[in-house]
């Protein structure tokens, strides 16, 4: 039997680099649709048109209007910037023509409508599986995305016949949790109103959509895969989980490498290779001078680009900043999120400022020069699905320091004299959650630091390593051919 060469996939996601990111998930559906395509997949990626991903998304044709919960609706056809895959923007102006975060309004808070913005962007996807809308195009598998997709496979599972469903947890902790109220405002079937559906403990929970109903459900690194399934990591749905586990598994995600080349980044002060590695001490000094720092090649500049949130470590951080200033060490920030961790920062960077930068924003091109110009990155994550900053970081000769959890735990070869010995080592992994478990994973790094070759060789190590989608999106084909394995055929 030959095996079927391509899958028609409708890829759902909320965000898509470089059309709208705020996290790891806009970096992988801006590049995984990229990798099937490579595949010779007939891949298309679907989002809501919100203002900022109109704005980015060149000529669009509209290819269908329709109605839905009374709303005028159209459907948008591009391209993914840059890339030949096709993408379908779900325009509902009243609903998505909102500039900035696509999840929160500018105060911070979640828009007061986006339980319904997200049934209304599921129902839509759900007309495209069925081609309601004659695009003459019908998916084979829909691949859903995080919560603000969750509610697209419990719809579909209800026709008969129907496309397989994937769903893929980026954070199990975010969980699109709204009152019984919502859900009976939404007017959604009341068949879905059950423990075995979508009804949390008395609330409706949109990414149970996609855990109770997806026929493959999978994880962004295998680690996180078996975490989730534990009450720890489980965030009060680890039983779903562990009842699921024959349908869930963990797939590694991979990095954009033309996006993040340090032979081609343009942010960049001064391009390098694994060849030309002594360039990269240029990006070091224009980090130090542009950040304010004092310009000394030999101190070691920590790097650190993330949200601030509690999930990051920040507090794992700030414990541990006293100590961690006594190592001849450097630090630049770059970040934002929680008001208490902006804080505590900027004060540090302002009790330090010639060894302690702090910028509050979003900025690719500073988060560009971080990873090239910082000698080690920091993530000390109290969980991390997969985490995408430790595969920028190894490609950039920046050995990770981490905490050893979910992708981190499954990507980073910690600095232990076997693996020193065996030249395998990218970076350094510690436990615990302390700050003095940072500090000693520093005071290592820092010691280590001094060797310049076995610095050298770390930093090769970490270079050689392939980090591209090609392997992970090959698993992903065979995840999808296990879920079309799993529809009924009526
Ligand atoms: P998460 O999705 O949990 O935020 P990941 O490590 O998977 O974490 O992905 C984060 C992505 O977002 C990375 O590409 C990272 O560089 C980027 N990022 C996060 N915060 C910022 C920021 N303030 N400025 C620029 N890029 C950021």
């Amino acid at each position: 039997m030959s095996e079927p060469t391509s899958y028609r996939i409708l890829f759902a996601a909320s965000e898509a680099y470089p059309l709208i990111k705020t996290g790891g998930l806009g970096d992988v559906a801006g590049s995984l649709p990229r990798a099937l395509l490579g595949l010779k997949q007939d891949v298309r990626l679907i989002l809501p048109a919100y203002a900022d991903v109109q704005a980015r998304a060149g000529r669009l044709r509209t290819v269908a209007e329709f109605t839905l919960r009374h709303h005028a609706v159209r459907l948008l056809a591009g391209n993914l910037p840059g890339t030949r895959v096709p993408v379908w923007l779900v325009d509902c102006p009243e609903l998505f023509d909102r500039p900035g975060n696509p999840y929160l309004e500018p105060e911070g808070n979640p828009w007061p409508d986006n339980a319904l913005r997200y049934t209304l962007f599921a129902e839509a996807v759900v007309q495209v599986a069925g081609d309601q809308l004659g695009l003459d195009w019908q998916p084979d598998v829909v691949h859903c995305n995080d919560w603000q997709t969750g509610l697209i496979p419990a719809l579909l599972a209800r026709q008969v016949p129907r496309p397989a469903t994937v769903f893929t947890i980026h954070n199990l902790a975010y969980q699109g949790m709204f009152p019984y109220q919502t859900f009976q405002d939404l007017g959604l079937s009341p068949e879905l109103w059950h423990p075995d559906a979508l009804e949390y403990h008395g609330q409706l929970s949109f990414i149970k959509g996609g855990l109770v109903f997806a026929d493959q459900i999978n994880t962004v690194s295998p680690s996180y895969a078996r975490e989730i399934q534990t009450p720890k990591f489980g965030y009060g749905l680890d039983g779903l989980l562990r009842h699921r586990h024959a349908a869930l598994s963990g797939i590694l995600n991979g990095i954009d490498t033309k996006e993040w080349n340090p032979g081609t980044d343009s942010f960049l002060a001064e391009t390098y290779n694994r060849r030309s590695l002594a360039d990269k001490a240029v990006n070091k000094s224009a980090l130090q001078h542009n950040l304010g720092l004092d310009t000394d090649p030999d101190t070691l500049l920590i790097g650190f680009v993330g949200r601030l949130v509690d999930q990051k470590g920040v507090d794992i951080l700030l414990d541990g900043m006293k100590e961690i200033l006594s190592l001849p060490v450097q630090l630049a920030m770059l970040g934002s999120g929680e008001a208490q961790f902006e804080a505590a920062l900027l004060k540090t960077a302002e009790q330090y400022p010639k060894r302690v930068a702090v910028k509050i924003g979003y900025s690719e091109s500073l988060a560009h020069q971080i990873e090239a110009g910082a000698d080690v990155f920091l993530m000390p994550s109290r969980f991390e699905p997969c985490g995408l900053n430790q595969l920028y970081s190894m490609r950039y000769g920046t050995p990770p320091v981490v905490r050893s959890v979910g992708g981190l735990a499954d990507t980073v070869i910690d600095a232990t004299e076997a693996n020193l010995s065996a030249k395998t080592t990218t970076g350094f992994a510690f436990r615990g959650d302390q700050g003095s478990d940072l500090y000693k994973a520093l005071a290592r790094a820092s010691r280590l630091y001094q060797d310049k070759a076995k610095w050298k060789s770390i930093q090769l190590t970490g270079m050689g390593h392939d980090f591209s989608w090609q392997n992970s999106a090959q698993e992903y084909l065979i995840l999808y051919k296990a879920a079309i394995r799993e529809i009924p055929t009526a």
